[in-house]
């Protein structure tokens, strides 16, 4: 079963994913606040005296009906993020090609905090443009799907990365045809 979530983390569409988790979660929100308010409507200033005089509030079963369906949504909501955070650790982590377990479990752990650091070290390291794979020395082409990782500059032979516009080497402009 962990398989088929593996798979769907790693061909999810992380924009939907993303679009569908805000507009719902926004969507519950304002629903809830909504019943809320319309119940505690007239008793706002009951609320405002609530740390000095919490015994005076008279609250029925279905306030706290209410506040616990506050509570659930707001828990699940909760979860729900830190599993799309999740998803999105491992499927960065499975295209970089690095340990997966050990992201997923920090991710776990420090959720948003480690889709950072997986960033900023997929950013230092630099990634095969094609199938997003850390690159791994100065290898020419990526060893996980051949995609072409450096050129050459035409005019000193210097190796030179493939996103290049001018050598390193020799300052000529590279004409975007020949790379
Ligand atoms: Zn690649
Ligand atoms: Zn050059």
């Amino acid at each position: 079963m962990l398989e088929k979530w593996k798979q769907r983390a790693i061909k999810m569409n992380l924009k939907k994913a993303v679009i569908f988790f805000l507009i719902t979660s926004f969507a519950a929100a304002i629903g809830f606040s909504a019943v809320l308010y319309s119940n505690f409507h007239g008793r706002i200033f009951e609320w405002e005296q609530f740390a000095e005089e919490y015994k005076r509030l008279n609250m029925s079963a279905g306030d706290l009906a209410l506040i616990a369906g506050c509570g659930i949504i707001g828990i699940i909501i909760g979860i729900w993020y830190w599993l799309l955070v999740l998803a999105c650790v491992y499927r960065k982590s499975y295209r970089m090609g690095v340990n997966t377990a050990f992201w997923t479990f920090a991710a776990l752990i420090f959720n948003l905090a480690a889709l950072a650091v997986l960033y900023l070290y997929a950013m230092l390291k630099g990634t095969c443009t094609n199938c997003g794979r850390v690159r791994s020395g100065s290898g020419k082409f990526c060893d996980r799907c051949g995609n072409l990782l450096k050129k050459e500059c035409p005019q000193c032979r210097q190796a030179l990365d493939i996103s290049s516009a001018y050598c390193s080497n020799c300052g000529k402009k590279l004409d975007e045809k020949e790379s």
